[in-house]
């Protein structure tokens, strides 16, 4: 008999999780016999949860806050890039518990989607946090230029001495303030890696309105709301816009590959239609 896969997403909390119904869209579409179920796991269970998983033969987890750390030391083996990043969001049981990290291809697809090939191109990032690593290491491998500021610049500073003992690439690091307007008009793409502007503080921006300048490609990667005020204040300064769950959808549609070897141009759509009528339900 064809066994139901189970597949499912651990954090805590896990209440605010999309993922479920974006891969459980590309199951029913796809007739794939397999449900996603979200898990919240107490950072003490966390040990018991994967070992747990593994002798109940789920195929593959994701790992969201505050696991994506703390995970490794359960995994038998983790990919290159999760190594890099120093995160996992992928989990898949085989002969082995493998762990993988697709935030920062996701972000990569997001942006590529819109613009082509990031190769050799300049690209702004805000933050210094769990996305922001897995970010800027990706567009790196990528072959993309990155210029970064956060509000504890400290931070960025030490991500840019570790990217240099990694990569042996040099990232250049901006401090956070007005003159920042300069700088980003040589970027092509400017990215709000942090958490401003995620509900509830839905008026907060990473910058004004007037540091933003005119024309470039600016992308959020907060996804509620889906068109934060950062967003809004690029669409004033007619710039090209993408939203956060663009990063999501990608993220996931990486995941699929990884465990079931399906495509990513297979699946998008229908995450993207899943994860629209989802968000919109909640936020405009
Ligand atoms: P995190 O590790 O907690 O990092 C938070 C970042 O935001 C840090 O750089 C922090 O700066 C900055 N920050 C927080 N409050 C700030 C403020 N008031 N002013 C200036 N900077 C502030 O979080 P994360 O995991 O990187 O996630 C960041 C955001 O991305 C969250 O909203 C999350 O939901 C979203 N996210 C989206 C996706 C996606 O697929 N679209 C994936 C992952 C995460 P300091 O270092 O100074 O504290």
């Amino acid at each position: 008999m064809n066994q139901t896969k189970i597949f499912g997403v651990i954090g805590h909390p896990i209440g605010h999780s999309l993922s479920p119904v974006m891969h459980n869209a590309v199951f029913k579409e796809k007739n794939i016999n397999a449900i996603y179920l979200p898990f919240d796991v107490d950072p003490s269970n966390l040990e018991y949860a994967i070992k747990g998983a593994n002798a109940l033969n789920f195929s593959g987890l994701n790992v969201t806050i505050p696991h994506k750390i703390s995970v490794i030391k359960f995994l038998d083996e983790i990919s290159d890039e999760a190594k890099l990043i120093g995160a996992v969001n992928v989990i898949k049981f085989d002969k082995k518990i493998f762990g993988y990290n697709t935030d920062g291809i996701g972000a990569i697809k997001a942006i590529e989607e819109k613009i082509g090939k990031i190769k050799d191109k300049k690209i702004f990032i805000f933050g210094a946090g769990g996305a922001a690593r897995a970010i800027v290491f990706s567009l790196i491998l990528n072959g993309a230029e990155v210029v970064m500021t956060n509000r504890t610049l400290e931070k960025i500073e030490i991500l840019k001495r570790e990217i240099y003992e990694k990569l042996n690439k040099e990232i250049e690091v901006v401090p956070l303030n007005n003159k920042i307007e300069e700088i980003l008009k040589k970027c092509d793409v400017i990215i709000n890696a942090t958490s401003v502007g995620m509900f509830p503080n839905v008026n907060d921006s990473i910058i004004d309105e007037n540091l933003i300048p005119e024309k470039k490609i600016v992308m959020d990667i907060v996804y509620t709301p889906l068109k934060t005020k950062f967003l809004k204040f690029a669409e004033n300064k007619n710039c090209e816009i993408i939203t956060g769950e663009k990063m999501l959808i990608y993220q996931a549609a990486e995941a699929l590959k990884i465990w079931l070897n399906l495509s990513p141009s297979d699946v998008v759509e229908i995450m993207k239609n899943a994860i629209i009528q989802e968000l919109k339900k909640k936020w405009k």
